[in-house]
């Protein structure tokens, strides 16, 4: 029980340290160096409201300076790495495949708050994403034809409705995703990921539309549905891939 409540632990600061990524990148200041401070009121925040999720519940979720509400993704992305680091953990193998996972899921997590919040995908993570993606695969290995195939047909496929539709149904962001999505997960479960993500899509966009939040026109962020997918995958490939299969052959 040590090690998993360990890992737990290890992973809510991950998604802490993950939360002033994304925060700092929109800021445009460094990752290092420099205490947090508060969104609102530039306040420093102390060692004790540093703590992931519980500073959070303790502060009632406000800035103790100046009472502004702070964002609910702080202690969200806190608790989801903290829970994925640990499923990662059981799932992985080897100890080289758990390290190369919380990578991944780390990329991942970044991409998926981005678009969420600010309907971008920033090249900044996909690009070096990929290269982490292509090289730890390999050396793990995977086919490297896999990787470089599964690439080829998702960014192709982003790529060629870009093309088609002149950015206006994707943006250029998604196709590097592809590409990072083949890289990550190799041909059939890169294939398995892109159906989760429109499967995904689609539910939500009808979600939105039945409750009236949205119309046809509503953009939406489809660079966090390949994320969500890419982690599915990463974690339930193989069961996925069987069971599709299993539909398929009867
Ligand atoms: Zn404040």
């Amino acid at each position: 029980m040590l090690v998993p409540a360990i890992v737990f632990l290890a992973g809510l600061c991950a998604g802490s340290f993950l939360n002033v990524v994304i925060l700092r990148t929109r800021e445009g200041t460094s990752f290092v160096g420099g205490r947090s401070r508060c969104a609102a009121c530039a306040v420093e925040l102390g060692p004790s409201e540093l703590v992931p999720v519980l500073s959070y519940l303790a502060l009632r979720g406000r800035c103790r300076h100046c009472a502004v509400p702070l964002s609910i993704q702080y202690p969200l992305v806190e608790f989801v790495t903290g829970v994925l680091c640990l499923a990662l953990f059981v799932h992985a193998d080897s100890w080289m495949m758990f390290v190369r996972d919380i990578v991944f899921v780390a990329f991942l997590t970044v991409l998926f708050v981005y678009d969420l919040r600010y309907m971008e995908i920033l090249d900044r993570f996909t690009v070096p994403a990929m290269g982490i993606a292509l090289l730890s695969n390999i050396y793990l290995g995977s086919d490297p034809r896999s990787l470089v195939m599964g690439a080829g047909v998702l960014g192709g496929f982003f790529l060629a409705q870009y093309a088609i539709s002149k950015g206006r149904w994707i943006g250029a962001g998604d196709i590097r995703m592809g590409f990072l999505m083949g890289f990550m997960l190799g041909f059939s479960h890169a294939i398995a990921a892109l159906f989760l993500a429109y499967l995904g899509g689609a539910l939500f966009g009808v979600a939105l539309i039945a409750l009236k939040r949205a119309d046809g026109k509503t953009p939406i962020p489809f660079g966090s549905f390949l994320a969500v997918a890419t982690v599915t995958v990463l974690l339930f490939g193989n069961q996925l891939v069987d069971w599709y299969l299993g539909l398929l052959l009867g």
